[in-house]
């Protein structure tokens, strides 16, 4: 609750934790997590935590390594600060990260918007201006695998109906990668979705930068034009960066693209979108400088008459989404039909992301307490912590 009219950011505190991710691996030779039987990963994130001499903490719990090496660049630069001066972190933070990706925004910004809605008592959602409370949501598919899981285009099919009768109006195809890549193993399972339950979903897929060719990505791209689907999601090996070769490939496909979640800021988002090379726009508020900048991105693809779609489950992600006219569908990834998502067993209370969170008409909650609305076990990231670091 509101104290006093100027609170200051007295400590900082990041801590790496690992957790364990059940039947689930890796591709053949690639770096892409697939349903695996008996398999088990242990995943790392990072818990972070804002504190003021308010006595509310501002909290986040995701990130990756590289961002949180970036935290350590400025983060003894916000000791002292306002944390409700976001503007005027944000863009401190943009240049003093001027030469790396700035992905280290995004963790800071969302725990500062978590302080904020505990100050005003409030849900982030209110606090960007509500849109609507119930976000309609897409099955995201782990990668293909060769272990009894997403093996072939019937398995891909069988699930995509399985995920219509639970109530999902989307379902989107990670194909296969690494050794297992086969770009007409793909284009049959385009077909075999597409024919399955196309007339009653909207379909998408995306190849994860997977296919080696600008002419696999044609290829995949034009079945995808025979069903109709709804996006085609970052094909091929450029890494999703191409203006150039994504203008091409929109020229020739009706399939509407769906690029930039792996370019990284708001100018270059504006760029992309100029120069033709996507039709939807990606954001995301852990990789694009947090709530912040991922609204502004939201905004400048409403100023360009575009949708944008939020990457990956998350509650930064739902109350975005809730404060977003442009927006199609939240991404429930990753799942599969033998194995769960693999997010962390980090939330006291109701939050969750799996397959099965969905009500029947395919909609997903957004959190209404203050802040994010979640409450995390800390206790938990305590007990498997790998290290961290304090800033006073
Ligand atoms: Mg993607």
């Amino acid at each position: 609750m509101r104290c006093n009219v100027s609170p200051t950011i007295t400590r900082i505190e990041s801590t790496e934790f690992s957790y364990p991710v059940e039947n689930v691996g890796y591709s053949d030779g690639g770096f892409s997590l697939v349903y695996e039987p008996e398999g088990e990963i242990e995943r790392k994130l990072f818990g972070l935590r804002i504190r003021t001499d308010e006595g509310i903490t501002g909290e986040y719990v995701g990130g990756n390594s590289p961002a949180f090496a970036q935290i350590h660049m400025f983060a003894n630069h916000l000791i002292g600060k306002n944390p409700l001066h976001r503007e005027r972190h944000w863009s401190e933070v943009k240049r003093a990260l001027r030469k790396y990706d700035r992905m280290g925004m995004g963790p800071i910004d969302i725990a500062l918007w978590d302080f904020a809605g505990k100050y005003y008592d409030a849900p982030i959602h209110e606090l960007l201006g509500t849109y609507r409370e119930r976000l309609p949501t897409y099955a995201s598919t782990y990668q293909g695998d060769d272990n009894g899981g997403l093996d072939s285009p019937e398995a891909y099919a069988d699930f995509a109906e399985e995920c219509l009768e639970m109530g999902y109006p989307g379902f989107k195809i990670h194909d296969w990668g690494g050794e297992w890549l086969d770009t007409e193993k793909t284009v049959a399972t385009v077909h075999a979705v597409g024919e399955r339950v196309g007339d009653e979903m909207d379909l998408m897929i995306d190849p994860a930068c997977e296919l080696e060719t600008w002419g696999d990505a044609l290829k995949v791209g034009k079945a995808c034009d025979e069903q109709e689907f709804f996006w085609y999601e970052d094909p091929f090996r450029d890494a999703g960066i191409s203006q150039h070769a994504h203008r091409k490939l929109a020229e020739k496909l009706h399939t509407p693209i769906l690029q930039t979640e792996h370019i990284r800021g708001l100018e270059s988002h504006t760029d992309f979108v100029a120069n033709d090379a996507t039709d939807f726009v990606r954001a995301d508020p852990e990789y694009d400088a947090g709530i912040t900048g991922a609204m502004k991105i939201a905004r400048i693809a409403e100023g360009f008459g575009l949708d944008v779609e939020f990457h990956a489950p998350g509650p930064a992600q739902r109350h975005c989404m809730a404060a977003t006219r442009n927006a199609n569908y939240y991404e429930m990834a990753l799942v599969g039909p033998k194995c769960k998502n693999t997010q962390p067993p980090v939330y006291l209370g109701d939050y969750v992301d799996q397959l099965d969170a969905i009500d029947s008409e395919g909609t997903i909650p957004v959190p209404d307490g203050p802040g994010l609305g979640v409450e995390y076990d800390w206790e938990y990231i305590e007990a498997n912590r790998l290290g961290g670091r304090v800033y006073e």
